[in-house]
């Protein structure tokens, strides 16, 4: 019974870690989707229709150079760039001479006067009557003017709208002459709520200072709405990091589930930027669960938060390009009903004498074999998974490709890159698979020659730089000038070489560089790879190199793998008469060091 039990446990375990692959694989397409479609807004101007195809509560922003966009419309406190002043004609210098060097203001308000008729000059003309009318003291007048700046669309010398600049005095005014007939209070709120709204695109300083303004003219010391201040200091820093990637000639394009649980996807032409902001609450619309998991929960585990207590199956958002992780869990709970309390009782006591019984180096060799069948276990079911989720996908991607489902020739490249790159990386996997077999049972032929070390440092890295950047992962090079030559089997180096990198990739959730560096010295040749991800525990260093054995972390965080990897580069740099050393402190990265010994002292040139 007490068998039963655990085969039901089993099944409800394997049925939950099916679904999570079928949950995460369809994500992985529908951000996927969103992510073409924000590629097409760049490319066109944006068609309407395309607002359907992106999450309902999302907000789709275009930045362009000096002007920027959100649909739905949404409030922006404060932009990026705004319209810089707009050009003044050169007709105030007679105004200018009776109103500074005269003092004679009202002189100075008859050549204004007809000013007010030309619309270039016509704001800064009622700016300066306003002006005028105060030092007068005709309040009254300097309200007209004020009222009617109101209606401007013109940008002050300072970058300052000149209907703010109205609206900033009126209320400063009306609270020093106290008129009964005009309130203050509601010229300030009158303010406020254009404020809010963003009916001028202001710069965040001019925005700050408004506010604070009105903040003093009320007596109280508000902060702005925070949605709208988070939403303006997104696409402020979004313009921001496009502009450098502009500046330094590297495109611009990536995701981002932020720590509110929002999502970010943007992508940039030297033109234009598009990007989805969806507030948390997307992934609700974006991952769908098959019709028969009603009893299935999930949540978005961020890198570093604990997964629950009870049974659950985690999942790594790394293949959709996010950090995080999705844990699922079922509510409905496996039956307990035929297990027999005595039975179980007399199992435990049977366990009890058992091992009292047992000498200890019985319990030594039992729990040895117990650890090796574990590992073995976790291998099959690792491998498993390995090829499970790519052929999940793989199959519905084929599916939509051979009904005619992707109509256009964009998605239709997409859909095929995709297929190639997944088809290959299986491909590798099973080479993989095998050469382990071989390896493990003494029969892999090594073809060991002389070869440019750094040459081949080059070309992996070249080759997986490419897989990289699809991830929004950098891979950085830095090799000493000599071209040193190492006896090595060139494709198991790669191999080795590959490994190490895919591992750096893996096992980043946050930092998204991995360096590479080779350096020479008058013996031997080290090439390093380091990453800043998570880093491995002290004691697991050592074992980390034995065949199937996942570090604790990788596991708790739901990062897949087989554990053959690490096991089968050190056999490799073995074979090459190498060493492979391994440095890393857990929350901060790690380096792994492959050397190997120079071929001949005079191969070494220069
Ligand atoms: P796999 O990656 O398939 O699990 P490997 O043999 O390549 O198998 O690695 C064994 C374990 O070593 C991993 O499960 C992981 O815990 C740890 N590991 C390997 N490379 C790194 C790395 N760059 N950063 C952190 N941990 C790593």
């Amino acid at each position: 019974m007490e068998q039963d039990h655990n085969l039901a446990v089993q099944r409800s375990h394997e049925r939950l870690e099916q679904i999570a692959d079928l949950a995460v694989a369809q994500l992985g397409g529908q951000l996927g989707d969103w992510d073409l479609n924000l590629r097409e807004l760049n490319a066109l101007p944006p068609p309407a229709a395309l607002r359907a195809k992106f999450p309902l509560n999302g907000t789709l922003v275009i930045l362009e150079h000096y002007s920027v966009a959100a649909d739905p419309g949404r409030s922006l406190l404060f932009v990026p760039e705004p319209p810089s002043a707009s050009p003044l004609p050169d007709v105030f210098e007679a105004a200018g001479k009776f109103e500074f060097r005269d003092q004679n203001y009202e002189r100075a308000l008859e050549a204004l006067q007809p000013l007010t008729q030309k619309p270039a000059a016509r704001a800064e003309a009622l700016l300066r009557i306003a002006r005028l009318e105060r030092r007068l003291n005709h309040p009254d007048a300097a309200l007209v003017a004020y009222d009617r700046m109101l209606q401007e669309t013109a940008v002050s010398n300072d970058g300052v709208p000149y209907a703010l600049l109205a609206a900033g005095a009126r209320c400063e005014l009306l609270a020093s002459v106290h008129d009964p007939l005009h309130s203050a209070a509601a010229a300030t709120e009158r303010l406020r709520a254009a404020l809010v709204e963003g009916r001028w695109p202001l710069h965040r300083e001019t925005f700050e200072y408004y506010w604070a303004e009105v903040n003093r003219l009320r007596h109280t010391s508000d902060d702005p709405p925070k949605d709208a201040q988070d939403f303006s200091l997104l696409v402020s820093r979004l313009n921001e990091q496009w502009q450098q990637a502009l500046r330094t000639g590297s495109s611009f394009n990536g995701r981002e589930a932020q720590a509110d649980a929002s999502l970010l996807i943007w992508h940039a032409t030297p033109s234009r930027l598009t990007a989805l902001y969806a507030p948390a609450g997307w992934l609700g619309a974006g991952l769908k669960l098959p019709a028969n998991a009603d009893d299935i929960r999930w949540r978005l585990l961020a890198p570093s938060s604990p997964a629950g207590t009870e049974p659950h199956v985690l999942r790594s958002l790394a293949e959709a390009q996010l950090a995080g992780r999705l844990e699922f869990s079922s509510v409905s709970t496996v039956p307990d009903a035929g297990l027999n309390r005595a039975l179980r009782l007399a199992g435990v006591g049977l366990m009890l004498v058992l091992v009292l019984a047992g000498a200890y180096a019985l319990y030594r060799g039992v729990s040895r074999e117990l650890r090796v069948a574990q590992l073995q276990s976790d291998f099959v079911s690792a491998v498993s998974h390995e090829f499970r989720s790519p052929l999940t996908s793989l199959s519905g991607i084929s599916e939509l490709l051979a009904n005619g489902r992707l109509a256009d020739e964009s998605r239709k490249n997409q859909a095929y890159a995709y297929l190639q790159r997944e088809t290959g990386r299986l491909k590798r996997l099973v080479e993989d698979l095998l050469d382990f077999g071989r390896m493990e049972s003494g029969r892999k032929q090594y073809q060991i020659e002389p070869h440019d070390v750094f040459g081949v440092v080059r070309a992996v890295v070249a080759d997986f730089r490419e897989e990289a950047l699809a991830g929004g992962f950098g891979v950085e090079l830095n090799l000493d000038s000599n071209a040193p030559t190492v006896k090595a089997d060139e494709q198991e180096l790669r191999r080795a070489i590959r490994n190490l990198l895919e591992n750096a990739v893996k096992y980043s959730p946050e930092c998204r560089t991995v360096w590479v560096e080779g350096r020479v010295n008058h013996r031997q040749v080290a090439i390093s790879v380091r990453d800043r991800g998570m880093g491995i525990e002290p004691r697991e260093q050592r074992v980390v190199f034995q065949k199937f054995v996942r570090g604790a972390a990788a596991k708790k965080a739901g990062i897949k793998g087989t554990g053959i990897g690490l096991s089968m580069v050190r056999q490799i740099v073995d074979a090459c008469g190498g060493e492979i050393r391994l440095e890393s402190v857990p929350g901060e990265g790690s380096t792994f060091t492959l050397f190997f010994p120079l071929a001949g002292a005079g191969e070494t040139r220069k």
